[in-house]
């Protein structure tokens, strides 16, 4: 209803700017300011100056800063209505005192959430969050996607607190974002990724902010079908720029790739180069931070690698050494 007046105040300034006196004076009627309504009087004074802006009606005076003030107005009412009514489930229940109350209903709305968030906040142990990862892969191929964790809703929920469940170190290529190939939301995975999907001391510190603040139980690296990184190390050639500490940091996978045969994993000399990076990474996170291996070795953390097909949208587990 404030929208309402506010948008039918603008008008009605225009209108009577543009209509003589005794026009205005019965829409003045319409616009009578309302006890509890402080900025209604903003408003009401507009309509008493058309007299002496007549003839610059084009753009009269003070006609812009009401319309900019309307619509300034609007989009935080409309948001904060919007946003009650989806999570409160109710309807029509506006704020009677915006500026104060604006502020108590988010508070209030975090509130309620945080009790859904210490409930989301139960830790998934590494099988749970394989099994999650693959189902959600799964409902991607078929275009099943579950929209839940892409919400205004859960949006709210995760604000104060992220809880992912799974870490995923995967490649920069545009082509394989892990949120939407393991159909996942805000708040689910804490990504890394770079290309190739090499680690180097700030991707590991990263990991073990994850591992050891948020409690994550699975690392999941995954590799992709025709990854430029990896192709370009398995080439050879030069490289410029700091292009060349990727390569450097593939090369060792790449040559155990070779050194094992094209058909080491079942596919062609690219395909197990990737596979056996993502192992290789996998292990380095085993064996190069004392955050990461005590709590593989308590089995409170996994390791795993996965290979993503661009084509199938298929990702499959490639290396599980303990799951
Ligand atoms: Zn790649």
């Amino acid at each position: 209803m404030r929208v309402l007046k506010h948008i039918m105040a603008a008008i009605i300034f225009v209108v009577s700017a543009t209509f003589p006196a005794g026009a205005s004076e019965t829409l003045k009627e319409l616009q009578k300011p309302q006890a509890g309504d402080s900025r209604a009087g903003d408003h009401a004074a507009s309509p008493a100056e058309p007299a002496g802006t007549k003839k610059k009606r084009k753009v009269p005076p003070g006609a812009e800063k009401p319309t900019a003030e309307s619509s300034r107005d609007v989009a935080p009412i409309n948001t904060e209505d919007t946003v009650k009514r989806i999570l409160e489930g109710k309807s029509n229940s506006h704020p009677k005192k915006k500026s104060v109350s604006h502020k108590k209903k988010v508070s209030h709305t975090a509130e309620n959430h945080s009790k859904e968030s210490a409930h989301t906040a139960i830790p998934v142990d590494a099988e749970e969050a394989v099994k999650r990862l693959l189902e959600g892969n799964r409902r991607y191929i078929a275009e099943k996607n579950s929209a839940s964790h892409r919400t205004a809703r859960r949006r709210t929920e995760v604000s104060k607190g992220q809880h992912p469940f799974a870490i995923i170190v995967g490649c920069s290529d545009s082509r394989v974002p892990p949120e939407i190939l393991f159909d996942q939301g805000i708040g689910d995975l804490f990504v890394v990724r770079s290309a190739g999907n090499v680690i180097d001391d700030i991707a590991i510190g990263s990991i073990e902010y994850a591992v050891e603040h948020l409690g994550v139980q699975l690392i999941m690296v995954l590799g992709h079908e025709r990854c430029g990184a990896v192709d370009a190390t398995l080439k050879g050639g030069a490289v410029g720029g700091k292009l060349k500490s990727i390569i450097d940091a593939i090369k060792p996978a790449v040559d155990k790739a070779k050194a094992k045969g094209q058909t080491s994993h079942g596919c062609d000399l690219l395909c197990s180069s990737v596979k056996s990076n993502a192992r290789t990474v996998a292990e380095k996170l085993r064996t190069s931070s004392p955050v990461l291996t005590e709590p593989i070795e308590n089995g409170m953390l996994r390791v795993v690698g996965a290979y993503y097909e661009l084509e199938s949208g298929l990702v499959s587990l490639t290396y599980k050494p303990v799951l």
